[in-house]
């Protein structure tokens, strides 16, 4: 029997995979889909979505107990973790079901299955043995968590994955990790009411991000019950009669019910059968593709989290979509990947663009700063003890915005509006030419008029 023919075979039905195809099938090419596990991939399955919906479970919390000191009485609240999952877990199957009929609408073929490529114009498909030859193939199969180096237990860690579907809430849980994941389970499990120890094994949490965010965030984390611990490693778990003994890297030990290792994910490479067919891996770990996400075999595209670029969701989806338009819409499509707003979804959260002061310090000639940490207004009836910080970054000889960083209640929101403003290049002078909105914490972002710190003035002047 012949192998069936397609124009465009695509790995993986997750969010980068899901767009590249239909957006293919858009411009008339006949497409194929291969999904070995849920549609919809990591975002829908068991990432920003399942995620978001844990988040705002776990802000109740501080709502009932903010209300009083609005003249509320709220009768002691108590939280049920199976309904939490069960109700969540039916969401995830509409939206899976959802990304299904798009799939279908678009006339793109799926295939329920694990593929992997045996030369470069030819996909096998593991559950059917079928074999499927395609004129362009585009890899799209995510990342996986990746647990580091072998420690005594590992079998009783848990990931992410796993948090979604854990049968109870666990009373004390130890999440290993400083990074996206680490700091937005953190603050999950403690608003749910677990006992969180958060080990870390840099200086402090989210690298990477503006120094002044993390140092705000910790503070913040630990004032809501957060037990923070840097510069330790867990280096073994064990179970005992009542929970999982912990031991660090400095040999202090504690006794949990769950661990939980949010140590970083990488490329899904493995056993796809890349060597054979000679797609290049790059330093990275992921997929080496060039601006149009093709790989080192002129035929085959690469996308997403498998690339190791920037694991967001958005950016996945647009590294799809340029992808179909560049191959099947002739329009060569680059994805810019400068200048990429993010949200972190702890508690509370941190929404940045743009270049750390840090990092400005190093790339421009001079760098002004303004930042404020005020308490937000509804912290003051309600007696909560919380502050907000926001900080901009400016290029001292243009005048241009080249980073906002947020910490405090709906950053995220903010600085996706943000974000239009320095994607534009827009300059301190145009922040400042807006006129505020009142009363709102936003209104600090172009009230900001004192310089709290200059850099390289002296020397370029
Ligand atoms: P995926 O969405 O991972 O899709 C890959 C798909 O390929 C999967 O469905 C997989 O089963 C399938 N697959 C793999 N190998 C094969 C094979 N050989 N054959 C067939 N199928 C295969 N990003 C944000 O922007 N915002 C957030 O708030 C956010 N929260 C997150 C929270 C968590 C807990 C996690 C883990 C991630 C989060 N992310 C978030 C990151 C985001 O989920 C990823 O960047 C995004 O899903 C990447 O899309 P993708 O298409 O590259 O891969
Ligand atoms: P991150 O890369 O963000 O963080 C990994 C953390 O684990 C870092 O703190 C890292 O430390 C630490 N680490 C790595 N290896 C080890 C080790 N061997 N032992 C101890 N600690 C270790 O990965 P996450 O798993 O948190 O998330 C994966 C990605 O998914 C994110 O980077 C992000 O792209 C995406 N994501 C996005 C979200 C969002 O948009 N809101 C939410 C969740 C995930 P160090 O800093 O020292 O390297």
């Amino acid at each position: 029997m012949s192998a069936k023919e397609v124009d465009l075979f695509v790995i993986g039905a997750g969010s980068g995979g899901v767009r590249a195809a239909r957006v293919a099938s858009s411009y008339g090419a006949r497409v194929m889909a291969a999904e070995e596990f849920r549609v919809g991939g990591t975002c829908v399955i068991r990432g920003c979505v399942p995620k978001k919906l844990l988040v705002y479970a776990s802000r109740f919390a501080e709502e009932f107990a903010d209300a009083a000191g609005y003249g509320w009485t709220v009768p002691q609240p108590s939280f049920d973790w199976p309904t939490l999952i069960a109700n969540k877990d039916r969401e995830i199957a509409r939206l899976e079901a959802a990304y299904t009929a798009t799939l279908e609408r678009f006339k793109v073929e799926l295939v329920k299955s694990r593929a992997v490529l045996e030369d470069a114009h030819t996909v096998h498909l593991l559950a059917t043995g079928a074999r499927v030859r395609a004129k362009t193939i585009l890899i799209a199969t995510g990342g996986a968590p990746h647990h580091g180096a072998a420690i005594a237990g590992l079998e009783h860690v848990i990931s992410s994955n796993e948090a979604f579907h854990l049968p109870q809430l666990p009373k004390r849980i130890l999440i290993q990790g400083g990074g996206y994941i680490a700091v937005e389970f953190a603050g999950i499990f403690s608003g749910l009411g677990s006992q969180v120890t958060l080990v870390y094994r840099g200086e402090n949490i989210l690298r990477g991000f503006d120094d002044d965010v993390r140092a705000h965030l910790r503070v913040e984390m630990e004032k809501r019950g957060i037990k923070i611990v840097t510069k330790r490693t867990v280096a073994a778990v064990e179970k005992v009669e009542h929970g999982l003994d912990v031991e660090l890297s400095d040999n202090e030990s504690l006794v949990v019910d769950q661990v939980m290792f949010a140590t970083g994910r990488r490329p899904n490479i493995k056993t796809l059968g890349l060597e054979s067919v000679g797609v290049k891996i790059a330093s990275n770990g992921g997929i080496a593709v060039d601006q149009y996400s093709r790989s080192s075999v002129p035929n085959i595209y690469a996308v997403g989290d498998v690339t190791n670029r920037i694991n967001l969701t958005p950016v996945a989806i647009r590294e799809g979509h340029a992808f179909a338009d560049t191959v099947f819409g002739k329009k060569p499509t680059a994805v810019d990947h400068s200048n990429v707003p993010t949200a972190v979804f702890s508690e509370p959260e941190v929404g940045v663009i743009g270049l750390t002061e840090a990092e400005a310090v190093k790339e421009l000639r001079v760098v002004d700063i303004y930042k404020t940490s005020f308490r937000p207004m509804k912290a003051t009836l309600s007696g909560r003890d919380t502050r907000s910080f926001m900080k901009i970054v400016v290029d001292g000889e243009s005048d241009r915005v080249v980073g906002c960083h947020i910490v405090g209640p709906d950053a995220g929101e903010l600085i996706q509006a943000l974000g239009i403003a320095v994607k534009m290049k827009a300059t301190k002078a145009d922040f400042d030419a807006v006129m505020a909105v009142h009363p709102t914490a936003a209104e600090e972002l172009v009230t900001m008029r004192e310089k709290a710190m200059s850099y390289g003035r002296q020397a370029a002047e």
